[in-house]
């Protein structure tokens, strides 16, 4: 048995995805601390770890409190209990964490919540999007500002470089390995684990399945995005048609949408994994997670990238055949609808999602993510 220490950002997406691994390792009888924002203890706490709550850290900041705080008050809890553990885990957000490591003197392993980075990796995806280039540089600078920086005595240090060049032994990557961009230039450091397909947050509408008629497509933006226009132009393009819509608004209110078709069925925010075992074809921002989740359940996609790693996911989808790229300003209704009845009745795509589908099942589970972890424990690398 170790005493494995995690730590982590208060980001939905950057935390979930490390909660079935966390959960693993408690259950083959490790005892873990995972250090977070005090907002997370339910969900910490509900995998078996001990929660370590950042001090000095109130519940209810708003969120650029958060991101001026949370980097310090991670650093400041590693620095005040890491002595006493054997390992430490981090999410590749808070990329100093193998430096602090050093400096405690235990090992050090890496997890990504996205595609992984190293330099080729990060030269090809920052060569094809801007969009991502930049908000890898910006997300940096505003999470380690110059006063943490500082405080940490790491002020020479700069995200990118320190993602691609101070690399653990062992990298947990949520992310099916044919799905990672560069693949063939990550070592055996890098480990590519099935992200683990469970609802996160769950939500107490019923839809009237037994209502609809004709193939159903399902779409959303994820949560953070949100566009009346956008949705406006999904009604426009299937109002009335032969397939029945599920819409998920987000922070729109379905009533603000005005009438809606009988076709149509609108709500704020869906049970996504039981739409999805229905659906016929998902309308995605292309978030990683709702990727995975259509992937799962062999569901093509037409995805819309809007930022930070969509547009690499929206890329990857095509490369694959299980779906196609629109331009999410651009984009008409009469696009929307052409592109959506070419999907639905393109034979190819449908099976190729079947082989991608089967693909995943045979992908790392968590469990193989907990035993690579006790093989590099047991090997007891030495620090550099
Ligand atoms: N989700 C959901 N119901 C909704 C909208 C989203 O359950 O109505 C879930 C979805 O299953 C996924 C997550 O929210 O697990 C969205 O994550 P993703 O990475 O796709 O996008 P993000 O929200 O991070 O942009």
């Amino acid at each position: 048995m170790s005493k494995i220490l995690m730590v982590n950002l208060p980001y939905a997406g950057h935390t979930n995805p490390t909660l079935p691994l966390t959960k693993c390792l408690v259950e083959r009888g490790h005892e873990v601390g995972y250090i977070h924002a005090p907002e997370w203890r339910d969900k910490i706490e509900k995998t078996g770890a001990n929660f370590i709550p950042y001090p000095d850290y109130p519940v209810g900041l708003s969120e650029q409190q958060k991101k001026r705080r949370c980097f310090l008050a991670a650093f400041q809890t590693v620095m005040a209990v890491g002595k006493n553990y054997d390992l430490l885990i981090y999410e590749m957000l808070f990329f100093p964490a193998k430096r602090l490591a050093d400096r405690l003197g235990i090992p050090s392993i890496r997890q990504f919540s996205q595609p992984a980075w190293n330099h080729e990796a990060f030269q090809s995806l920052s060569g094809s999007s801007k969009m991502f280039l930049l908000s890898s540089r910006l997300i940096g600078k505003q999470l380690m500002n110059s006063s943490a920086a500082r405080a940490m005595k790491m002020e020479e240090l700069k995200m990118v470089d320190s993602v691609i060049n101070d690399v653990p032994e062992l990298n947990i990557v949520y992310l099916p390995d044919f799905f990672q961009p560069m693949r063939s230039t990550f070592d055996q450091r890098f480990i590519f684990v099935s992200p683990a397909v469970v609802s996160h947050q769950p939500s107490d509408v019923s839809i009237p399945f037994d209502q609809m008629t004709g193939p159903i497509i399902y779409i959303s933006l994820g949560t953070i995005i949100s566009s009346k226009r956008f949705y406006r132009k999904c009604i426009a393009a299937f109002k009335n048609k032969a397939v029945s819509v599920i819409l998920s608004t987000g922070k729109v209110d379905p009533q603000t949408l005005g009438k809606l078709p009988a076709n149509i069925y609108a709500y704020p925010f869906v049970p996504q994994l039981e739409v999805l075992k229905k659906s016929a074809l998902f309308i995605t921002h292309g978030g990683m997670n709702s990727v995975c989740e259509a992937m799962t359940y062999g569901v093509p996609m037409l995805v819309l990238p809007v930022l930070n790693d969509q547009p690499i996911n929206a890329a990857q989808v095509t490369a694959l055949k299980i779906g196609k790229r629109l331009n999410f300003l651009r984009v008409s209704a009469k696009e929307l609808s052409a592109e959506a009845f070419g999907i639905l009745s393109d034979d190819e795509i449908q099976k190729q999602c079947l082989v991608i589908q089967k693909k995943l099942q045979l992908s790392m589970k968590s469990s193989d993510a907990a035993a690579a972890v006790e093989k590099y424990l047991s090997k007891k690398p030495p620090i550099n």
